[in-house]
């Protein structure tokens, strides 16, 4: 399978419960590795760019208003088949109905508080890879 990169982030009520080196390791033991990584509180501006694409669903406003609660941590994963790993470690978008051990089964409370985000295509994790780490060299290892 090919080496891949792709976006994640630990959304506000995950770094609440102050889980990041829980969800960290999970990262590490399914082989990926964290090649970047940033806290930060988004701005409004972010947020809404960022979910650009769901501009129109009933749920942007509250889901903008959640991504700005509180501060996030940002990082980019590489591995074999990196994307489809990591949205596998995260579960279900709801997670009622996360798998078992996921991500979102044992930290995330609810549809739109529910602890990470993660690329679903290569050509969206080169995208949100570049809009969190603009201009930088990120280096494998
Ligand atoms: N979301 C929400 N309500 C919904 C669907 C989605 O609040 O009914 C939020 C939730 O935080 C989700 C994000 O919008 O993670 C993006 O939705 P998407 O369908 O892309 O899910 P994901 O790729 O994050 O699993």
């Amino acid at each position: 399978m090919a080496i891949e990169r792709t976006l994640s982030i630990i959304k506000p009520d995950a770094v609440a419960k102050n889980v990041i080196g829980q969800i960290y390791s999970r990262f590490e033991g399914a082989g990926l590795k964290v090649i970047a990584a940033r806290m930060m509180h988004l701005s409004r501006n972010d947020a809404e760019a960022f979910y650009g694409v769901h501009r129109e669903r009933p749920f942007f406003k509250d889901l903008v208003e959640f991504m700005i609660s509180g501060p996030v941590m940002v990082q980019a994963l590489e591995g074999e088949g990196a994307i489809l790993k990591n949205r596998d470690l995260m579960g279900a978008t709801d997670p009622k109905k996360a798998a078992a051990g996921t991500i979102r089964a044992d930290f995330a409370d609810s549809i739109d508080a529910n602890a990470v985000h993660g690329s679903d295509a290569p050509e969206t994790a080169a995208v949100e890879i570049a809009f969190f780490f603009p201009g930088m060299s990120i280096h494998s290892r």
